[in-house]
């Protein structure tokens, strides 16, 4: 019999995975070494978490819904050492939880919050060794995308900013129980080092990146007129005339390092 007797619940966006062949294909992607830190955020009912335990004997799992802790902390018990904290993932210190060594963070995000999730992740890069998240694969989509595709956006120049994207393979809705309405996918994130990031003020590159896409079928010059003007985004060699969809990373991060006017 199961431990977990609580329906999956919409609202926290519980799709378990239960294909072991996907489930087997993300762990090697993960390939966890000895020593590793890895915290796993919405452990659910513990579909990568009990095999990731078997084979790596203790990580950390964070997870929102109070109801799934004790059968998960019952069901670990006699597979490896599960710490669970159970809190909203965004309210959570990563840096704090890292306790000084890089974490590997690893999670069937739930679809709704990913891209908080991802932007907190973010927030607490210099704390973590690297990413592997299922997500909605549109999601992926738009992470991964390079200037001129039509997905191409902030979240794409935000995470490809800070770090390499390498999406991995696509997961279909059968994997999961209830099946999402989407197709999934699974991506690595590697955070860059602070030198190859380059940007000088992480607040400023934020805001021009909001502002640049905020209105993408405006140019440039319009866009972006309450953080830069036309002399400041030609001083960073972009074309002032372009729509922020054809601009790099790089010219994002010129333009964000320019004394403000
Ligand atoms: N890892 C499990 C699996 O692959 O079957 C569950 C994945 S399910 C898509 C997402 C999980 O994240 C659920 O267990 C859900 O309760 C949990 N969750 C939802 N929102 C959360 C949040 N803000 N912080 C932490 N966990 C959350």
């Amino acid at each position: 019999m199961s431990l977990f007797n609580e329906p999956p619940k919409k609202s926290l966006g519980q799709h378990f995975l239960h294909e072991r062949g996907v489930i087997d294909k993300i762990i090697l992607a993960i390939d966890p070494r000895p020593g590793d830190r890895i915290v796993e955020i919405g452990p659910g009912q513990g579909a990568l978490t009990l095999p990731l335990l078997a084979r790596h004997g203790a990580l950390t799992a964070i997870e929102f819904d109070r109801d799934l802790l004790l059968p998960l902390a019952a069901a670990a018990s006699d597979v490896g050492q599960l710490t669970l904290v159970s809190a909203d993932a965004l309210n959570v210190d990563l840096t704090v939880l890292a306790d000084g060594e890089p974490m590997r963070l690893v999670g069937n995000l739930p679809y709704n919050v990913s891209s908080p999730i991802l932007f907190h992740a973010l927030d607490h890069a210099a704390a973590i060794r690297d990413m592997h998240f299922m997500l909605q694969k549109e999601v992926v989509d738009r992470m991964a995308a390079t200037p001129g595709s039509k997905v191409y956006g902030r979240l794409s120049v935000m995470l490809q900013a800070y770090c390499r994207v390498t999406p991995l393979f696509m997961v279909p809705p059968g994997a999961f129980r209830p099946p999402p309405k989407v197709d999934s996918a699974v991506v690595r994130l590697v955070p860059r080092a602070p030198e190859e990031i380059g940007i000088a003020d992480r607040a400023r590159f934020a805001a021009i990146v909001r502002a640049a896409f905020g209105q993408r079928r405006k140019t440039l010059r319009n866009a972006l007129h309450d953080v830069a003007d036309t002399t400041m985004i030609q001083a960073a060699g972009i074309d002032a005339g372009l729509r922020a969809e054809q601009v790099d990373v790089a010219g994002f991060v010129r333009l964000a390092n320019l004394p403000a006017a």
